[in-house]
């Protein structure tokens, strides 16, 4: 079984990601207690593969990086081969954005940049920044507009 997780600030756009990819396929959704927040899982199909993915749910609580939410996105991500990095660079990136990077690079699971809300080829000035952030080449997505889905999960597929 293939697992990859979905994690970023919220509002970034990780459950518009997640329903796209999961679509009618989505099947448990999991609590984890002791927190506000939950994760779903649900499962999805490419190229054979049955991958399950995971929506961590916000790893924020107001401005708060919180421990209690870390651990609890620590659990959820439990066992992933990938973690999908969503963010909305449109935006800009935010000290809390370098942080969430800072403990991605510690707990050592291979990271995909996505930059999501790249409704069009007008967003793509939006990319370059992406960069800094120390994981590589974003990959630049439209969860509303169903853009860019597949360059994600041939992406995914080279982690699994
Ligand atoms: P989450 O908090 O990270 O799970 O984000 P949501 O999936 O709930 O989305 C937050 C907001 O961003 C919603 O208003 C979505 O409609 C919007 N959104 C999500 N994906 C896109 C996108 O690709 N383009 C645009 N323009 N808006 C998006
Ligand atoms: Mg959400």
């Amino acid at each position: 079984m293939h697992k990859v997780a979905i994690v970023g600030r919220p509002n970034v756009g990780k459950s518009s990601l997640f329903n796209r990819l999961v679509g009618r396929r989505e099947a448990v959704v999991a609590d984890f207690p002791g927190v506000t927040r939950d994760a779903k899982e649900g499962t999805m199909l490419y190229q054979n593969h049955r991958i399950t993915l995971v929506d961590t749910g916000g790893l924020w609580s107001g401005d708060e990086w919180e421990a209690a939410i870390r651990q609890k996105a620590e659990w959820a991500m439990e066992g992933a081969q990938a973690v999908i990095f969503v963010l909305d660079p449109r935006e800009g990136l935010s000290a809390a954005d370098y942080e969430v990077a800072d403990w991605l690079r510690r707990l050592g699971t291979p990271v995909i940049v996505v930059a999501n809300k790249i409704d069009s080829q007008k967003h793509e000035v939006y990319l370059a920044e992406l960069w800094s952030l120390g994981f590589g080449d974003p990959v630049a997505i439209s969860a509303e507009h169903a853009r860019g889905l597949d360059d994600l999960m041939d992406r995914v597929m080279t982690h699994l």
